[in-house]
């Protein structure tokens, strides 16, 4: 079993307190790999390696074009090494091959190359007069060093989301990848030194949220943190932040609904539930969770799902033709089992699964089928909270306002979707619902092109497109005098003679 140690101003070094942890595989309960445990001394390392990178401008001043080969480069020897990739990453997350090999790798390829090139195109205003004889233009500038802290359900992809903006657009960086999910964070930093990335731009520690998370949010040597993850912990985040008024750009949980119109295309909503739905095993920012069925279609939508669901492969990760593998962790069964409990406590029917399939040679995997629950309690824990797991709540709407008056009524506002052939109905949704995204006869797709950002208690700032670049830059205004006098006319307004 592998031991990884952390990767500091370019060295590998271990915990100063020599301790480790122990990685999981979800299918298996077994451990996979152990990692360092930073101490605080180790963060402050970490920080102070990229605040001394920063400064040097051996990175913060190359040209774009010369950041964007070295970070095309890594996206070239991610795909040269995707075996290893695919690999590790089923192996510690838990999630089925087939999407990771299909989905999770190429697409975190895509983003890298997209992000790689589009920070050599960002334009500003041209430069201009808007006081007479004085020509002001705009800088766009990295915001220095930046810590970054991401979640378990896409370990590799959500790292890429948030560090490469920001190394695209000159900052050094500190990660703190999950504590379940580190290993190809900690594999991806051989990749950035292989490919040129210098010492101390990009930094990699290991360790519990609660200590080496809180204190890179604490700490008054980072100008910022970018985190993804849940709600409540981006709440303390933002709070500790404060200490130094960082910036903080914040991607958290999602309720999304799923709102099906009678005149709807059946079929290809249920397809499309499955993957919305079920998607990373349930374990999706962007999953469909509450599925809004006008009453008209309701018993077709709900036979053909519970259909569809029966037909999935649950088990294997590392099997080609599996479906779904288990969750994260135990700790992520009981709590999505604790909310199907919830759910018919308040009023749901359960109509389908939520229970422990028998996985053979995987006896102590967090393995839980998926559970359709009916409700018409709209109150219900089920319909307003995240989850986090294989869900489907199943609810009856009336007409339009019914529909999306109860799907906004969430403190969330992350991914939605709409089904209908009307274009009214879709473009009058569109405006409608107080999401970062809508989809229209469509559910979980997000170009590299286009932003993934939340409305609400989803967080704030975005990840994707030119809009995540910008993100991780401050503005600032430069002004030349055109006029070369001594008195300026406009100084008589102030200070007379
Ligand atoms: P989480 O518990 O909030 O943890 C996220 C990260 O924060 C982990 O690295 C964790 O470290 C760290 N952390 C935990 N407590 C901390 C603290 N007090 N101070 C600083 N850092 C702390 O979330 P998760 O369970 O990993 O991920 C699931 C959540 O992420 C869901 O809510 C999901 O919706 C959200 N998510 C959002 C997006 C988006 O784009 N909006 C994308 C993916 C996921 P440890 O692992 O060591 O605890």
């Amino acid at each position: 079993m592998e031991t990884y140690k952390m990767f500091i101003g370019g060295k590998w070094v271990e915990s100063s307190e020599n301790q480790v942890l122990k990685v999981l595989n979800p299918s298996t309960g077994l451990p996979v790999a152990s990692v360092q445990s930073a101490s605080r001394d180790d963060v402050r390392k970490a920080i102070n390696a990229a605040r001394n990178s920063f400064a040097s401008g051996i990175w913060s001043r190359a040209t774009p074009g010369d950041r964007s080969n070295v970070l095309l480069k890594v996206a070239e020897l991610i795909e040269k090494n995707q075996d290893k990739f695919i690999k590790v990453e089923t192996e510690n997350s838990g999630k089925s091959i087939k999407q990771i090999s299909g989905y999770d790798i190429p697409y975190t390829i895509d983003n890298i190359r997209f992000l790689a090139g589009a920070c050599r195109t960002l334009e500003g205003k041209a430069m201009n007069e808007y006081v007479a004889d004085g020509t002001s233009a705009i800088r766009r500038e990295p915001i220095g060093a930046i810590g970054i802290i991401t979640p378990w359900n896409y370990p590799l992809m959500m790292v890429v989301w948030r560090a490469f903006p920001a190394l695209a657009m000159g900052n050094s960086v500190v990660v703190k990848p999950a504590s379940y999910t580190p290993l190809t964070t900690l594999m991806l930093a051989d990749i950035m030194k292989e490919a040129g990335v210098p010492d101390g731009v990009f930094n990699v520690i290991t360790g519990p949220g609660s200590s080496v998370g809180e204190e890179m949010a604490k700490s008054e040597k980072l100008d910022m943190i970018a985190f993804t993850g849940s709600t409540e912990v981006g709440k303390r985040l933002s709070v500790l932040a404060a200490s130094n008024l960082k910036k903080v750009s914040l991607e958290l949980g999602g309720k999304a609904p799923f709102i099906v119109f009678k005149d709807a295309n059946i079929d290809a909503a249920v397809e499309s539930a499955i993957v919305g739905g079920l998607v990373n095993n349930g374990q999706d920012c962007a999953n469909s969770t509450r599925y809004y069925i006008q009453e008209e279609v309701f018993d077709k939508f709900v036979s053909l799902l519970k259909n569809r669901i029966q037909k999935l492969r649950i088990g294997d990760p590392m099997d080609p033709a599996t479906d779904m593998g288990p969750l994260i962790s135990e700790t992520q069964r009981e709590r999505v089992e604790g909310y199907i409990e919830k759910g018919i406590q308040e009023g749901g029917k359960l109509l389908s699964g939520g229970e422990r399939p028998e996985i053979p040679g995987h006896e102590k995997g967090y393995y839980i089928n998926p559970a359709l629950i009916y409700t018409e309690n709209e109150d219900s824990a089920i319909v307003k909270e995240e989850i986090f797991g294989p869900v489907f709540t199943i609810l009856k709407f009336k007409d339009y306002n019914d529909a999306i008056s109860r799907s906004n009524d969430v403190t969330y506002g992350l991914g939605s979707s709409v089904w209908t052939s009307d274009i009214t109905t879709a473009m009058r949704a569109t405006r409608d619902l107080r999401f970062g995204t809508v989809w229209v006869n469509e559910h979980v797709v997000v170009p590299s092109e286009m932003p993934w950002a939340g409305y609400k208690e989803s967080g704030h700032g975005a990840s994707l497109s030119p809009y995540s670049l910008e993100e991780f830059t401050y503005i600032k205004h430069v002004y030349f005098d055109l006029t070369g006098k001594v008195r300026k006319d406009w100084y008589d307004q102030i200070f007379k003679g």
